[in-house]
């Protein structure tokens, strides 16, 4: 999927620029002027940072806070089953959720780990009790071995909505707070967020998540959609 993005991306015009860190800012005023990178300078007129977990290390450069914790969050599949599970089963209660790839894998997950970090890996008691929770709704998966599992690092928001849009500098535009769900929200907001660049002002479907919402109170609370993941 990433490389399908990418791709397109790059059919459109735009430059991908691979294994390239971005360490610092500079400004003029209330405008970004361009950013530092581990392979040199780039001058810009109109910066977006979209760096999910680390998104508050970049902000901290800028010198202004977000609202975001970094977690771990973890996923995990099986070795290859014949079909036997046609559906996506999530479970709230007790916190997992189970599907079957087209290849035959079981690809089972839940929420985050509770610790703040940026580790691309999470903690073993997490799978141990998704395995559980897995079990406990399907007991015919204790016969199924763990194969892989792997784990990110998401940025959650206090009301678990994202925030995309502008910032305190004139020209630095936010895509963030994704937290477990962004994957899914790609297309969309890429849309929305080339809306808010071009136009200097949010797409009506993003004009809510500002982030001086956690300034007003004006909150978009979706922690029941976000309980476990999607
Ligand atoms: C295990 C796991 C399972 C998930 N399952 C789902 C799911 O089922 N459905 C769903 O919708 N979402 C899911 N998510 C969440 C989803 O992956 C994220 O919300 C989404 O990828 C966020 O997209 P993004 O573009 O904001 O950030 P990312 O895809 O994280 O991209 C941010 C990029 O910024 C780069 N970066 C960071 N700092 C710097 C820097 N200083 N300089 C240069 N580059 C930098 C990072 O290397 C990274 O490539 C899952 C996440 C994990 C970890």
């Amino acid at each position: 999927m990433a490389w399908g993005f990418a791709r397109r991306a790059d059919q459109a015009g735009i430059d991908l620029i691979q294994d390239c860190e971005v360490t610092g800012f500079t400004t003029d005023g209330d405008r970004v002027t361009g950013v530092r990178t581990s392979r040199g300078d780039i001058a810009a007129g109109k910066v977006a940072l979209c760096a999910a977990g680390h998104t508050s290390v970049l902000t901290d450069l800028l010198g202004f806070r977000v609202p975001l914790q970094s977690h771990p969050l973890q996923a995990l599949v099986s070795e290859l089953l014949e079909p036997v599970h046609p559906t996506v089963v999530m479970s709230n209660a007790i916190h997992v959720y189970v599907s079957q790839a087209h290849k035959g894998e079981l690809v089972m997950g839940a929420g985050i780990d509770s610790y703040n970090g940026y580790g691309q890996r999470g903690a073993f008691h997490i799978v141990e009790r998704q395995m559980a929770a897995a079990v406990e709704l399907f007991p015919v998966f204790a016969r199924a071995h763990l194969l892989r599992t792997w784990g990110g690092i998401v940025d959650t928001t206090p009301d678990a909505s994202p925030i995309v849009g502008r910032t305190p500098y004139s020209n630095l535009y936010l895509n963030c707070g994704w937290g477990t769900g962004g994957f899914k929200a790609t297309p969309g907001v890429g849309w929305c967020m080339a809306h808010t660049i071009a136009h200097d002002e949010p797409h009506p479907y993003n004009a809510p998540f500002t982030l001086d919402r956690f300034v007003t109170g004006a909150l978009v609370d979706e922690h029941g959609a976000a309980a476990v993941a999607h």
